[in-house]
């Protein structure tokens, strides 16, 4: 068990709140009825910022100018070389304000600053690839329809576009969605985690400085039924893009279907590293433990249950205990951390629940499964659950938490039944020296991406997504600026029509 932590405030604890508007047609404007949102910092408990709290006013407002800048406006018409030039130049403004995005994003959120700064690069880098896709989206033609015929297939952009985010990864996620919409022109209404938007409100600002046009991108703060639910149901938005819960994917659908709008959901995930005896097992155990508590297990990609060979479980799990003793919990200002605090005390509750339900059913706690006390904030042990079975909730249910359940298998057929076993599919990862054990799991499980001896890589160029409940599309990739467009079809007739219908 962790010994208690003493939390040092930082300098922002001895300043006001930041204080932030929402970003509506260009101005940066108050609530009609000056509500607004505070946000205190998870990991020290003080009031870090301040945002004005839309309601359905606003998200009118926004929607109005979003439509306006597409039906009216300069941004859908321009060359794509324009907007990627623009897209460009935001790359290198966030690079320039990196230190400071990343600082919002631990405050906000509780992760550890090391790990948000590597976030921010990511996003750097996917806002440039972003751009290149913006000068390479093209269509088809046909010149094989006969003499008098050219078919074209050209792309569009889908229109008005609604981009929701959650919590966890907040500058990094609506970087995986607004360059690409930005890319083929659409334009966007953007809502934010009620607990993290401080980040996505500097980005308007940056892309109003990188010289993006008034209305094009709307940023409102607020909570999912207010807000959220309006921007879903809105007649004048075309495609809703979502990151979040199973839960509200399912709703947010639901409530896209009414018109039925284009939807993207990227949801939960319940992802399984397989790890067979032939596997380097040092690389494995690490692996282990960054699956399980990366971002204090508060990942959609979390490597939650680990799925080991009965014949190595004893010493392999000795070393991932070993490991998980070194990690280093606590301030996420503190470079050396490497799991911060839970986003809230109600979620913090959740996970320690899954703990006791886990003990209920017959798991045996063989690492961690406390609380750390604390003189600020809130912050979990990192526990490992031996003794866990396929019908247990903790196997089955997105957990969120640093809560590493353990499985074991005999043969590779239970490792993939075991690893298939849940209504999630978004992430797998296998150990194993082999190419034909490597490539059999990666064949066989049905989850949108498979590791193959590493675990929780990202690059642009992939494209990321889920099976089954864990979403509906892909993000990233080289078709991901295609996904924010139509496609039309002109046929182009050439000289006298011939075959008259009448006459
Ligand atoms: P959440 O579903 O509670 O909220 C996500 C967003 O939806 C928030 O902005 C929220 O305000 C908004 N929202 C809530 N109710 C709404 C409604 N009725 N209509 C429209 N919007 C509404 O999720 P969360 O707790 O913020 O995030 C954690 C979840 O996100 C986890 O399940 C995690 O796996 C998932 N996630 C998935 C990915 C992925 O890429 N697959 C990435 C990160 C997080």
């Amino acid at each position: 068990m962790n010994a208690p932590l003493n939390i040092s405030m930082p300098a922002e604890a001895s300043q006001a709140p930041k204080a932030y508007k929402l970003l509506i047609d260009g101005k940066h404007v108050d609530a009609r009825d000056g509500r607004v949102i505070e946000r205190a910092s998870p990991g020290h408990g003080f009031v870090v910022s301040r945002y004005a709290q839309a309601g359905a006013a606003e998200v009118e407002a926004a929607v109005q100018a979003a439509h306006r800048a597409f039906e009216t406006g300069p941004w859908p018409r321009m060359k794509a070389s324009e907007r990627a030039a623009i897209l460009l130049r935001t790359a290198d403004l966030i690079e320039t304000r990196l230190e400071e995005i990343a600082r919002l994003d631990a405050l906000e959120s509780g992760k550890p600053i090391a790990q948000a700064r590597g976030e921010i690069g990511g996003a750097v880098d996917i806002w440039r690839y972003a751009a290149s896709l913006a000068r390479t989206l093209h269509g088809e033609s046909y010149a094989n329809l006969g003499d008098t015929m050219l078919g074209v297939v050209v792309r569009e952009p889908i229109g008005v576009v609604s981009l929701i985010t959650p919590w966890n990864f907040p500058f990094l996620i609506i970087s995986q969605k607004l360059p690409f919409a930005l890319a083929a022109g659409c334009t966007a209404v953007v809502k934010p985690s009620e607990m993290t938007s401080a980040s996505t409100f500097l980005l308007g600002d940056i892309l109003l400085e990188a010289g993006l046009p008034a209305g094009v991108v709307n940023i409102l703060a607020g909570f999912g039924a207010d807000v959220g639910a309006p921007m879903v149901s809105h007649p004048l938005v075309e495609m809703v893009s979502f990151t979040g819960s199973t839960r509200v994917g399912k709703m947010t659908m639901a409530a896209a279907s009414d018109s039925l709008k284009k939807v993207s959901m990227e949801l939960g995930g319940k992802n399984g590293q397989i790890v067979f005896p032939d596997a380097d097992l040092e690389a494995a155990a690490d692996a282990a433990v960054f699956g399980g508590f990366f971002n204090a297990g508060e990942c959609c990609n979390a490597g939650s249950r680990l799925i080991v060979h009965e014949a190595i479980a004893d010493d392999f799990l000795a070393a991932v205990k070993a490991l998980a003793a070194k990690v280093k919990v606590g301030d996420p200002l503190d470079d050396r951390t490497k799991v911060g605090a839970m986003i809230s005390t109600d979620h913090m509750e959740k996970v320690a629940g899954y703990v006791s339900a886990a003990k209920t059913d017959g798991g045996n706690v063989f690492s961690g499964g406390a609380r750390i006390a604390s003189n600020a904030g809130q912050y979990l042990d990192p526990t490992i659950i031996r003794n866990v079975t396929e019908d247990m909730a903790i196997a089955r249910e997105e957990v969120f938490g640093p809560v590493l359940s353990v499985l074991t298998f005999e043969s590779i057929e239970k490792a993939l039944h075991i690893a298939n076993n849940t209504p999630y599919g978004l992430s797998a990862g296998v150990w194993s020296a082999s190419i034909d054990t490597c490539m059999s799991v990666a064949r066989h499980v049905r989850s949108g991406t498979v590791w193959v001896n590493t675990f929780m890589e990202g690059y642009p160029e992939l494209p990321f997504g889920g099976y089954k409940q864990s979403g509906l599309g892909r993000e990233l990739g080289k078709r991901a600026v295609e996904d924010y467009t139509e496609e039309k079809t002109i046929q182009f007739h050439r000289g006298q029509r011939t075959g008259w219908w009448v006459g």
